[in-house]
């Protein structure tokens, strides 16, 4: 019998292709025509528990879905941040947990800069108001230009040092960051790094973050550091909505601690549509696409794909949350 691939979002053709020449690829997307599945709903859950493999986006797996599996053999993230895996109870389960680390980097690393140009030149409310009829409301969209501006950059990993590279390289914005696991105090002459949070915080003109959801941190942009922000200072947050309280970070756009935020991810997606940032002024909001590129798309499900049929032929995948589970 084939394994069976247990797929409840849609990915690319490409790792489908690889997968279906020897597994049986469930993927109740494929049929459905209207709004996407609840990825909460029983049923449509019910698949993960008598599956050989599966590949998840957004498809949360808690601790309580690995004591339930089966058969399970590896869990694929499609995309980078694990944090909707409860890849701990996986490890103790025995169970590979494999991802595609370089697939999305540069895809985001782009968003992030659209978001900052978007941001500085108020993008989002113009564009609005002119669809609205009001062209005139021009004079209200006074922008700021990047050059020579401070970009604060949180987390100096794949995407931080991509965002770095671009900013410094090709809109000559000066770049200093934070990262306290990465050693040094420059890099390459490119990136000034800071020791503290606070000492970033305070110098940058525009902050972003690329730092993934961990409990150190969740809510890492909170009241007591939102009020360390230079005035003027905008947000850029391409990475997990939980490392922000949201909460605060409307209540500093509303009182004008902060000039604007524009904002990939939430803590609750979709985002709700009372929410409190919908409401706040200044912002740019775009709904998790940084990774939405066609090229990105087709890394992730080739990656990913690539990643679970490793696991299931006995070898060892490229990139991998929990290596101490195969007994190579
Ligand atoms: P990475 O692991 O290469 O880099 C993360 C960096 O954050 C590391 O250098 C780490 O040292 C640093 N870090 C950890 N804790 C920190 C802290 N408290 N303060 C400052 N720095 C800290 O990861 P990456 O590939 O650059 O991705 C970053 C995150 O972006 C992912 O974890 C993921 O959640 C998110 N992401 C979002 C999308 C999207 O579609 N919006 C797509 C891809 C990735």
């Amino acid at each position: 019998m084939k394994p069976i691939v247990f797929i409840p979002e849609p990915i690319a053709a490409v790792g489908l292709e690889l997968l279906n020449a020897e597994c049986d690829c469930l993927t109740p997307w494929a049929e459905a025509v209207n709004s996407p599945a609840d990825l909460q709903n029983e049923s449509f859950r019910a698949p993960l528990f008598e599956s050989d493999a599966v590949i998840v986006r957004l498809f949360k797996i808690n601790e309580g879905d690995i004591t339930k599996v089966q058969q399970l053999k590896v869990i694929a993230k499609h995309g980078v941040g694990v944090d909707n895996i409860d890849w701990e109870a996986a490890t103790a389960a025995g169970i590979p947990v494999v991802y595609t680390p370089t697939a999305n980097a540069n895809a985001v690393a782009e968003h992030t800069l659209a978001l900052l140009l978007g941001l500085a030149r108020n993008i989002g409310p113009a564009s609005h108001a002119l669809m609205d009829g009001d062209f005139n409301r021009r004079g209200e969209f006074k922008g700021v230009e990047l050059a020579g501006k401070t970009l604060g950059v949180i987390g100096l990993g794949r995407i931080g040092l991509k965002v770095a590279q671009m900013a410094s390289q090709g809109l000559q914005l000066r770049v200093h960051a934070y990262d306290p696991f990465v050693p040094g105090d420059t890099l390459s002459g490119l990136v000034i790094l800071e020791d503290t949070l606070e000492a970033l915080m305070r110098k940058s003109d525009f902050l972003t973050l690329h730092i993934p959801l961990t409990p150190g941190t969740r809510h890492l942009i909170n009241e007591q550091s939102l009020s360390w922000v230079k005035p003027g200072c905008r947000i850029i947050n391409t990475s997990r909505g939980s490392v922000i309280d949201e909460t605060a970070l409307a209540r500093a756009l509303t009182n004008g601690t902060l000039s604007g935020a524009a904002l990939d991810v939430f803590e609750v997606e979709p985002l709700p549509g009372d929410h409190l940032l919908l409401k706040a002024p200044n912002t740019l909001l775009t709904p998790h696409i940084s990774s939405s590129t066609q090229e990105a798309l087709e890394k992730m499900s080739l990656q990913s794909a690539q990643g679970v049929l490793d696991v299931l032929h006995g070898k060892l995948p490229k990139y991998i949350v929990n290596p101490e589970t195969l007994k190579l």
